[in-house]
């Protein structure tokens, strides 16, 4: 099974990149390097966000 989230249902404007992983831990780091790397945040920014918009990111994983 390979979970994905697209970074324009995540709430970006302009970036549609989809990352992807095979498990929801695997998901989340290639979701944090994606948004370090283009995006310009920090992990710390990344983590507090994830943290609070929990809920919202689990609800917009595709499993396929
Ligand atoms: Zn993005």
């Amino acid at each position: 099974m390979t979970l994905s989230i697209n970074c324009k249902d995540a709430g970006d404007p302009t970036c549609s990149h989809t990352i992807s992983g095979e498990t929801e831990q695997e998901l989340f780091d290639n979701a944090k390097k994606h948004a370090l790397e283009e995006h310009g945040i920090t992990a710390a920014e990344f983590e507090e966000d994830v943290k609070k918009n929990e809920e919202k990111y689990r609800s917009l994983i595709k499993k396929t």
